[in-house]
């Protein structure tokens, strides 16, 4: 049967990793980064997920800068709340958590986040880098994938990729990353004819559908390596899109969940943020 893919345990790695360059950017004379979390309103998941990386940033050395609004707040003071954190040389990353209320655009909100502080890299400015593989703040999920595929050495360079889902936040840049790194990459979504069949090709299985135990064991090449990214609370706890069990007596190695992708989010979002606190600063690694 599989490997199973220790997500908490390199996530915590990353972030000690992060911890000792926040501590040497501050020895270099540096100022120690500072993440803007904005949560508007009282979503529990996302209140819960805001805390995380709050505490976590804590822990590397960051400072707090988190900005709360009420449910109601309109678009204009939301707005003006983003303006305000890109002006301010203490914020070196804006994260606005999503989702936002119902009565709020985010792609707009999202465009006013200088390229340079998007740590969760949303904006149009760091997709199209991305996109055209030069450096930028990437997305913090995919990234996670990609620090796990590599702590894992799985060999990318000519391999087949099978990515699940065309998220803006997700499956395209996960397409995107694996494609800079030289595998041949297949991106399925709703409307994908066979995905069991699209999906048994892949030396590299990245599941992002968001749809529980999407995918089974008639959907993995023997040896695969499995990542997903799903999370969806039930009765008994956290599963994934994958069906663990079975689709871990076929693959090489999978990730669970939890354990797996989702400490890496958080991980790879403290990293954005030390990384944009140095270009900012001009204090390098
Ligand atoms: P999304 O709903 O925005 O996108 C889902 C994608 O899956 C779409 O592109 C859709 O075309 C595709 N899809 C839907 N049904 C499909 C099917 N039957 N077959 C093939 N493709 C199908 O979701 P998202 O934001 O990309 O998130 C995906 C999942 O990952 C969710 O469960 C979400 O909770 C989870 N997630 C986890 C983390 C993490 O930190 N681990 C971060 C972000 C999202």
């Amino acid at each position: 049967t599989a490997r199973v893919i220790d997500g908490t345990a390199v996530a915590r790695r990353v972030r000690e990793e992060v911890g000792r360059g926040v501590a040497a950017l501050v020895a270099a004379g540096g100022v120690a980064p500072g993440l803007a979390t904005v949560l508007i309103g009282e979503d529990p998941a996302s209140e819960v997920y805001v805390r995380n990386k709050r505490r976590l940033s804590v822990e590397a050395g960051m400072q707090d800068l988190h900005r709360h609004l009420p449910a109601d707040a309109d678009q204009a003071t939301v707005a003006a709340l983003v303006d305000e954190l890109a002006a301010d040389p203490a914020v070196s990353g804006i994260l606005l958590q999503l989702p936002l209320p119902r009565h709020l655009d985010p792609d707009a909100l999202i465009a006013r986040i200088p390229a340079a502080k998007d740590v969760d890299g949303l904006t149009t400015a760091n997709a199209g880098l991305l996109a055209q593989g030069r450096p930028g703040l990437r997305p913090c999920t995919p990234a996670g994938v990609m620090a796990l595929l590599d702590e894992y050495e799985v060999p990318l360079s000519g391999a087949e990729a099978v990515v699940v889902g065309r998220s803006v936040l997700v499956g395209k840049p996960m397409a995107q990353l694996l494609l800079a790194r030289n595998a041949t990459v297949t991106v399925c979504h709703s409307r994908t004819r066979d995905l069991p069949e699209v999906c048994r090709r892949a030396d590299v299985l990245v599941v992002a559908a968001g749809i529980p135990g999407l995918v089974g064991d008639d959907a993995v090449k023997p040896g695969a390596t499995v990542i997903d990214v799903g999370i969806h609370r039930g009765e008994d706890g956290l599963r994934g899109d994958v069906e663990f069990d079975a689709a871990a007596e076929v693959a090489g190695a999978i990730t669970p969940v939890p354990g797996g992708v989702g400490p890496m989010t958080i991980a790879m979002l403290l990293a954005n943020t030390l990384t944009a606190a140095r270009v900012q600063q001009g204090i390098g690694d």
